[in-house]
């Protein structure tokens, strides 16, 4: 597997670089470890939560920070069958980069180049009767068939098409399939409230997804694959599990649900390590302000430590006092404001760090470290956002794996 540019079709600046299992972190401001046997591992776990059904592994947004073309392998070694991404540009790339499996895309503008993915032999996604026809016109124009999943509106209130306009939307995508133009494969539907597995709209959702594929149906359409659960939908919800499964976060070793349970809970283990190191370790007096604005004084006379990183990496401003870390096996938070490229601590005066030492920012909950969720809870968010949002200055290192 050639990981040098996990996205061809960008800029290299714009994305981590990627270090090889076993590279030094001597000299690093911080990296990010990601386990990718913690991947495979994971998604085998969903795999056979999900019984018959086969996987498809969301890998959209850098694969939720891990990187897209090491999760990709990782998430096919561990039997997923597929791969989705929310934009085209993200498909394009992991072909680019060497990605043969079936991947779906559900996010692409009026005027993009439909033809270059038909021809990369990505899956589209057609949620508005414009996408149908422009899929059409790139399937004529290149004279292959395009293979598509219709996405329909349950309730979300986001993508898709709402029953009434899919009347139309069936019909035509059953006479361009007799033309061979397009090929319907699958259907697919998102939950609003999948985190809330006792939600009324669950229920109606699901429901409706069948009356819609009955339709489908009715007009002669037969999607070999049906599906609508995420995450959360796939681990609390057999009953929506279909044909096929769409976890995103899980795949990562993040609960969708951390109010039911961790990682621990469902089988899985969390695949991001996110370590810095300290970068200057000083005494300070009491009563010194730090950081920007001084939202922090030091109640007695302590030691600072400087950590480099701050929300030019994504580590959230409004973590700012409240950010969760350990340094030498001691709890923290963030003192003061976060900064856009740094953040300090208040280590204690007993503290012995120095220097170059080791701060966990991101770590396993079984270990007690802090975790994605610590970070998510902290700063009232979810975990997607925090291993999403990791920047591109910080180098990712893969950890055994496919
Ligand atoms: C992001 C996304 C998923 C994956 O969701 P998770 O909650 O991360 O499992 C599945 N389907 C669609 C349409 C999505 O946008």
């Amino acid at each position: 597997m050639d990981i040098s540019n996990p996205h061809p079709a960008l800029p290299s600046a714009a994305t981590p670089s990627l270090l090889p299992t076993g590279a030094s972190t001597v000299g690093l401001s911080a990296w990010a470890d990601i386990d990718l046997s913690a991947i495979s591992d994971n998604v085998a776990e969903l795999s056979r939560r999900a019984g018959d059904a086969e996987v498809m592994a969301v890998i959209k947004g850098d694969a939720y920070g891990h990187g897209l073309v090491p999760v990709a392998g990782a998430a096919l070694a561990g039997g997923a069958t597929h791969l989705a991404v929310a934009q085209l540009t993200e498909a394009l790339a992991a072909r680019a980069a060497g990605v043969t499996a079936p991947i779906l895309t559900w996010l692409f503008a009026p005027g993009a180049d439909l033809a270059a993915a038909i021809r990369a032999d990505l899956t589209l996604s057609a949620g508005a009767p414009w996408a149908l026809a422009e899929i059409a016109a790139a399937a004529r124009e290149t004279g292959m068939t395009a293979r598509i999943h219709l996405k329909v509106d349950t309730g979300l209130g986001r993508g898709g098409a709402w029953r009434e306009d899919l009347a139309g939307m069936f019909v035509d995508a059953a006479r361009l399939q007799a033309e061979d133009v397009i090929d319907v494969e699958g259907i697919f539907s998102h939950f609003a409230y999948a985190d809330s597995p006792d939600h009324p709209t669950v229920r109606a959702q699901q429901e409706t997804f069948v009356a819609m594929v009955a339709d489908a149906e009715r007009a002669g359409l037969r999607p070999r694959l049906r599906h609508l659960s995420n995450s959360a939908a796939t681990l609390t919800n057999p009953s929506a599990h279909f044909d096929m499964v769409r976890p995103g976060v899980a795949i990562y070793g993040l609960s969708p649900v951390p109010d039911i349970g961790g990682p621990a809970h469902f089988g899985l283990r969390e695949a991001m390590r996110v370590t810095a190191r300290l970068i200057a370790v000083k005494d300070c007096p009491a009563g010194q302000g730090i950081s920007y604005a001084h939202l922090y004084t030091t109640p007695e006379a302590t030691r600072l430590g400087l950590v480099p990183l701050g929300y030019a990496d994504g580590i959230p401003r409004h973590a700012s006092n409240v950010g969760p870390m350990q340094v030498h096996g001691r709890g923290y938070t963030v003192a003061g404001r976060v900064c856009m490229d740094q953040m300090v601590l208040d280590l204690g005066a007993d503290s012995p760090a120095q220097a170059g030492d080791e701060v966990v920012l991101i770590g396993r909950e079984a270990d007690g470290e802090p975790t994605a969720q610590d970070w998510a809870t902290a700063i009232d968010t979810i975990n997607y956002e925090i291993v999403t949002r990791l920047g591109p200055r910080v180098p990712r290192r893969y950890l055994e794996g496919s």
